[in-house]
């Protein structure tokens, strides 16, 4: 396969740190990014940006580190909407009415991604070593985010999230943006010889399969994501990958290097109407 175009910024505001795709920073219509552990008042395993509500942590901390967080990133606090980390492939509609959803307000139904056409809204997924998938149509100006883990990308998500935007606001591929965030990396993703087949499986038609030091299979979720993009007719020269690693990358939570006791971290994508 082709180098998919990889790369990334970091930015710090204050103790608060945002990291960028170039690729959608260029893009006048929108604002997205992607939190670091830093600058919250979470203190021990979560300290400190922990942005995840099902972590056994004080909600109210929690709730804090979002008011941080937003204020950094300059995100209106009353837009966001959150997905509810399921591991699945469900992909809902959401516009202004929904607004709140997941933060102070009742969760959505189960769903890992969301897509939206109204500039009202902030879409807002959870993240612990999992892939955000971030789509941008600046044509049908409408924007899709999604929770990646790996039965997430195995399963496809990443396509799910491009048929949402086709039959929900009428996208041509071949207009949409894509973008990855940090994950846990081709190296780190050490997998057992039942999940290596599984992937195999989907994606018979790339070269996904490596080995680590320890002799165990390893999966680059990075190519199965760009995979199930290209496979909807989005362009290789739209899509980018942040190409941070999780586990190794200490600004970042870590839930396998972490052993589970750990933080959260959030993707956020909007409309700007500027
Ligand atoms: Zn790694």
């Amino acid at each position: 396969m082709e180098c998919i175009h990889t790369g990334y910024t970091y930015e710090q505001v204050g103790e608060v740190g945002i990291y960028r795709l170039p690729l959608f920073s260029a893009q006048k219509g929108i604002d997205h990014g992607f939190s670091a552990r830093t600058g919250g008042v979470s203190e021990g395993c979560f300290a400190s940006l922990n942005l995840s509500f099902t972590r056994p942590e004080d909600r109210k901390k929690v709730v804090r580190n979002y008011e941080i967080f937003c204020d950094a990133a300059n995100i209106p606090l009353q837009s966001m909407v959150m997905d509810t980390y399921e591991h699945g492939t469900t992909i809902l509609r959401v516009d202004r009415n929904d607004c709140g959803k997941g933060y102070l307000l009742p969760s959505l139904p189960a769903c890992d991604g969301l897509v939206t056409n109204d500039p009202n809204v902030t879409l807002m997924t959870g993240h612990a070593d999992c892939m955000a998938f971030y789509c941008y149509d600046s044509v049908n100006k409408c924007i899709g985010l999604a929770h990646a883990g790996w039965r997430g990308a195995l399963n496809r998500i990443g396509s799910q999230l491009i048929k949402m935007m086709k039959t929900e606001y009428g996208s041509n591929p071949t207009n949409i943006l894509v973008g990855v965030g940090p994950s846990i990396c081709p190296k780190c993703f050490e997998v057992g010889e039942d999940v290596a087949a599984d992937f195999e499986k989907a994606y018979p038609n790339i070269n996904i399969r490596g080995t680590n030091e320890k002799g165990n299979p390893t999966i680059d979720l990075w190519k199965v994501a760009a995979e199930q993009f290209l496979e909807q007719g989005v362009k290789r020269e739209n899509i980018e990958l942040m190409g941070v690693c999780t586990m190794e990358d200490d600004r970042l939570y870590s839930h396998r290097r972490d052993k589970g006791k750990t933080g959260g971290m959030t993707a956020f994508l909007r409309i700007l109407t500027t």
